[in-house]
């Protein structure tokens, strides 16, 4: 990168510093690497552009270069420039890529409100109410901040553009102004109702409609009901996350739903029909004779039909044997005789445990 410095930048050794910058500018627009993806040449040229107004925007730089050339780096060391094209750029260019503004304009930051909800309204969807602060335009001043009567000033700091050139080593850097933070602008009488903010909040409900089949963190985004952006830029976003509370009967895995059934030793031992509760409330269910207590029984499209997927999975009912306590004389007798009556046929699992692990006989 022998190229003469001015020759770079195409203006003459007794360019003025705007004629360098305007120069630069222009070439450096022409060959930004955003306006020239991929091109490894153009990234070259602008590399090579920046490093030129590099050294020629320094006037103690400049006056080595002109006295020395291209060798007035092995007087300076050489190291300490150049090799921050990118951060260089950006702080010259801040406002000439329109980035001033994004900078200053700044979206509101999302809020984000749990609700908790039953199974039941997860499952089959439903409404609820949410109290949410949201902000509103302050009516007193008509969002400007404000006192009535009065009206924002340009701050004389910035003259309105919210940012300071400060000199930083040979750049020239904008800053966010402090005295007007940023805003561009200045309110001495603040509005006592929204005390200059522009917006008050106000506790508004929300109605929350909760979609059929929706889950533990299932988020609800409402777009634009965060909080308010900064200097006109976009609210952010409201988000309501669900959680699903532990129901007393059914447990949840996907689109199957879980329950247990408690049975008599009769019902399970002789078969009955006993009741099952379902989502679409309860429906009988055969349990044969012989039902070993944990049996699972399957209730097929009984469980969870999900807004996506219309096919409702099954639910699972766990038959569980009660062993009867607080027995009636009479039960009491019945059982007894029952218990001279068994045989080892009747528990066959009995039977071999007591044979196979205990050793024992009967
Ligand atoms: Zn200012
Ligand atoms: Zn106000």
């Amino acid at each position: 990168m022998a190229r003469d410095y001015y020759e770079v930048l195409g203006v003459g050794r007794d360019a003025t510093d705007a004629a360098l910058k305007k120069a630069y500018h222009k070439l450096a627009h022409r060959y930004h690497p955003d306006k020239n993806p991929g091109n490894s040449a153009s990234e070259e040229q602008f590399k090579e552009v920046t490093e030129a107004y590099e050294v020629l925007s320094d006037s103690e730089r400049r006056r080595q270069y002109d006295r020395f050339g291209a060798r007035f780096q092995d007087f300076k060391g050489g190291a300490g420039f150049a090799n921050n094209v990118g951060d260089v750029f950006s702080e010259i260019f801040s406002d000439f890529f329109g980035r001033k503004n994004e900078r200053v304009r700044k979206k509101g930051r999302d809020r984000i409100f749990p609700l908790t909800i039953d199974l039941m309204t997860a499952l089959k969807g439903g409404e609820r109410e949410l109290t949410v602060p949201r902000a509103m335009r302050c009516e007193a001043c008509t969002g400007t901040g404000a006192a009535p009567g009065s009206a924002p000033q340009v701050c004389y700091a910035c003259g309105g553009s919210g940012e300071i050139r400060v000199q930083q080593g040979l750049l020239s850097v904008s800053k966010k102004c402090s005295y007007c933070r940023g805003r561009g602008k200045i309110i001495s009488k603040p509005c006592g109702v929204c005390e200059g903010h522009g917006h008050i909040e106000r506790e508004t409900v929300l109605k929350v409609r909760i979609p059929p089949g929706a889950d533990d963190d299932t988020v609800l985004r409402y777009a634009g009901e965060g909080e308010p952006g900064d200097h006109g830029g976009a609210a952010g976003d409201l988000k309501v996350t669900l959680r699903v509370a532990p129901h007393p009967v059914f447990r949840r895995e996907g689109t199957d739903l879980f329950c247990d059934v408690p049975v008599t030793i009769t019902e399970a031992a002789l078969g009955a029909q006993i009741e099952v509760p379902t989502l679409d409330g309860k429906v009988r269910m055969k349990v044969p004779a012989g039902t070993q207590s944990g049996r699972v029984f399957r209730l097929r499209g009984k469980g969870v039909a999900t807004s996506e997927n219309t096919d409702a999975g099954d639910e699972h009912v766990t038959v569980v044997v009660e062993t009867p306590h607080a027995l009636s004389e009479k039960a009491r007798e019945l059982l007894q005789a029952l218990g001279e009556l068994e045989e080892p046929a009747s528990y066959p699992l009995r039977t071999a445990f007591r044979r196979d692990v205990l050793k024992s006989d009967g």
